[in-house]
């Protein structure tokens, strides 16, 4: 099998988790996404193993795979990780921002607030800022990190996105935005923290707002779960 065919499958899946085609606990059949993806099913069983280790995917017996769905442990691990990255971040950006950076971190702090009276296109302009100041810490290595945890929180948590507005929001970036452009990196470690745990608070509601809407025998089965540390929820209870 060529790299290129893998690859092409690798990235061909990703794009249809990232766009909601393929769904939390959705199960994947292998000849489909061939069919889908127009190649045979060996580089379609190698991209699947790909996401599996990446956390994008869930094994599952027999060789099959199923979209990851978060669970409780799992939304800790994420904002927990992510705070550690993306303060670290926004350090190494107060440091390293060059004029033009700033220029376009200044630019893309206000259309983030112009975004915000249209809740479906904030979270797009929330993203962008942040994949900005990773850029601007020039560091590959925790750039790549962040974007798989991005990813796997968007697409293993798809199902429990509200459709609120998100209180408070505009205002912590702006002061997080001016600490970065002043170079004053201490301001920018300590904000850039306090956004991701606020975000966490928020992330955490949104999830048990979800578990109280869920049937009640569902629930008792999730919670049961969670004691246990399971890897996820049940799909056929959540859909
Ligand atoms: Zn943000």
């Amino acid at each position: 099998m060529s790299a290129s065919a893998a690859d092409v499958a690798y990235h061909g899946i990703r794009r249809m988790l990232s766009s909601g085609e393929l769904v939390p606990g959705q199960r994947l059949s292998q000849s489909r996404l061939a069919r889908q993806l127009q190649c045979s099913p060996m580089p379609v069983v190698e991209a699947m193993r790909r996401l599996e280790s990446e956390g994008l995917l869930d094994k599952q017996p027999r060789k099959q795979a199923r979209v990851r769905m978060l669970s409780r442990s799992d939304l800790d691990g994420l904002y927990l990780l992510r705070e550690a990255l993306e303060t670290v971040i926004a350090r190494l950006a107060a440091e390293r921002i060059t004029p033009e950076e700033s220029r376009e971190l200044q630019e893309l702090a206000q259309a983030h607030e112009r975004a915000w009276e249209v809740v479906q296109h904030e979270s797009e302009a929330d993203v962008a800022i942040h994949r900005h100041i990773a850029r601007c810490a020039r560091c590959p290595l925790l750039q790549g990190e962040l974007e798989r945890f991005r990813l796997i929180e968007l697409t293993a948590g798809r199902h429990l996105r509200p459709k609120q507005t998100r209180p408070g929001h505009p205002h912590i970036h702006r002061a997080l935005v001016q600490a970065i452009i002043d170079h004053d990196s201490a301001s920018a470690e300590y904000l850039m923290k306090k956004h991701i745990q606020n975000g966490y608070e928020e992330a955490q509601r949104e999830f048990d707002a979800h578990l109280e809407n869920l049937p009640k025998t569902s629930r008792n089965t999730h919670r049961k779960a969670r004691r246990h540390e399971a890897p996820g929820m049940s799909p056929e209870k959540l859909n």
